[in-house]
């Protein structure tokens, strides 16, 4: 029990690093909505030209990759959505549109789990996603890479194989808008901090999920991120 508190304080969602023995502490994350065109098309929407929109998920939905989880609860239709996440560690003082890159500490690959059923019937009654997006083990991550062994964000491929077949495969620099660009919007309306993540949206091709399903998310330069549903 640690003392001042009435139950013991749950222990800080974090993710691996490659090559460092350090674990990163998970704060906020930030969930880019309609960032590639063909998967607001295939969505039935349009990308939004003014701006980009956000959705959030709790730290405490966090799964770090290689994880084997059960089908998620109160969904018929859980679909995933591969995406190239930011790892933020450094401070943000003010709106920063130019200096904002100088806050990213790395980069990962993650899957956005969607309960696709609960989404589409919040956008239908226009209520909040919550449901379909912020739930446990909904933002599976793997290890992240330190920006600077990664390099610039160009035309990497991103790609997600849903049991051996490659089911989503585009390019880093498809995104509608690039990771300068969030950086420098999104600090306009948060003070980000250490620990604040980013998943900068999902290409074309999202699918449902199976029990037995495995999943196995790569972007060139970035540790996988790989996952197993239960039978
Ligand atoms: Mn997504």
């Amino acid at each position: 029990m640690t003392d001042g508190y009435m139950f013991d304080i749950p222990s800080v969602p974090a993710l691996r690093i490659a090559g460092d023995e350090r674990l990163f502490p998970v704060r906020r994350i930030f969930c880019v909505g309609r960032n590639y065109a063909e998967h607001a098309a295939e969505m039935g929407g349009e990308v939004d030209p003014e701006a980009p929109f956000y959705f959030t998920k709790s730290a405490f939905s966090l799964c770090s990759g290689g994880a084997e989880i059960s089908y998620p609860s109160g969904t018929e239709n859980c679909h995933y959505e591969m995406e190239f996440v930011v790892a933020i560690g450094g401070k943000l003082e003010e709106p920063a549109a130019s200096g904002a890159m100088n806050a990213v500490f790395g980069y990962g690959c993650g899957i956005d789990l969607t309960r696709r059923d609960l989404q589409s019937d919040a956008k239908e009654k226009r209520r909040p996603w919550d449901l379909g997006k912020d739930f446990e083990n909904s933002a599976v991550v793997g290890p992240l890479t330190p920006a600077r062994g990664f390099g610039e964000i160009a035309n990497q491929r991103i790609t997600l194989r849903h049991n051996g077949e490659v089911v989503q495969n585009a390019a880093l620099s498809d995104m509608v808008w690039p990771v300068p660009e969030i950086m420098a919007h999104l600090s306009g309306f948060y003070r980000l901090m250490p620990g604040d993540m980013i998943m900068t949206g999902t290409p074309a091709g999202v699918g449902p999920i199976r029990r037995g399903s495995v999943l196995e998310g790569a972007i060139d330069g970035l540790e996988p991120v790989l996952l197993k549903i239960k039978q």
